[in-house]
């Protein structure tokens, strides 16, 4: 079997509900160019606890949130292992980081960027991935690498069309409704200091201030019938 045959095989196995391929050769940062590959890894999070969520975020919601990140964590850290002992080199982008010396609420390296170029899905007017099948009830991983991959077949335009629906229910009106198209900056379509500032406020004691979770409940691409 091809290695990146196995590597989707044992990413799956590892608890993984997608996995996408990207290049990123024209994307990343200088100091990561000599890690040009993504590997995507996707969870998809309960549905139970985000139709949970109402005008504010659950408790549950909090540990699954810190739950979900930390499997994705160990999935990404077992796959830079394996990619390490073919004699390749690899570095996973932790599931949420946020690294001041970057700007705004920035890690080293956006998953959601490796997750369109992989073509798991399209960044909607919540600012988040939104994929057909889960819509945003998704939790991103990335592994960076110098292993060539065959890249999935990136995606460069939003599907929220007419949809308004995250926009109007931010309580924090944090979301500006601007179609997301690739290369856009993030500013353009949502404002990070005024929903980490909201949420600070108002859901410090239930999520640390660093989850809401509205525009991800609200969104009818996750919404099962
Ligand atoms: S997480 Fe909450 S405050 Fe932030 S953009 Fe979404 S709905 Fe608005
Ligand atoms: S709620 Fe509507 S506008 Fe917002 S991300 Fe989902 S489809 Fe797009």
């Amino acid at each position: 079997m091809d290695k990146q045959k196995i590597i989707l095989e044992k990413i799956k196995e590892w608890g993984a509900s997608e996995v996408g391929f990207s290049y990123l050769g024209d994307v990343l940062p200088e100091s990561l160019q000599d890690l040009k590959y993504g590997i995507s890894v996707l969870i998809k999070l309960s549905d139970r606890i985000i139709n949970e969520i109402d005008d504010k975020p659950t408790y549950t919601y909090f540990h699954h949130y810190r739950s979900v990140n930390t499997l994705i964590d160990q999935i990404t850290l077992k796959t830079v292992l394996l990619l390490e002992k073919w004699g390749y080199n690899a570095l996973a982008v932790p599931a949420s980081q946020s690294i001041k010396e970057l700007g705004e609420y920035r890690g080293l390296f956006q998953h959601k960027t490796a997750a369109t170029m992989a073509g798991l899905g399209w960044i909607g007017k919540n600012g988040l991935l939104v994929t057909e099948k889960y819509g945003p009830r998704v939790r991103l991983g990335t592994v960076l690498t110098d292993f060539e991959l065959e890249p999935g077949t990136p995606i460069s335009e939003s599907k929220c069309g007419e949809c308004n629906l995250c926009v109007t229910s931010c309580p924090a009106m944090a979301l500006h409704g601007r179609l997301w198209e690739a290369g856009i900056d993030r500013k353009e379509i949502v404002d990070a200091h005024a929903c980490s500032e909201y949420m600070n406020k108002n859901f410090k004691h239930i999520g640390r201030g660093s989850v809401c979770g509205i525009c991800i409940r609200v969104c009818p691409y996750g919404i099962k019938i």
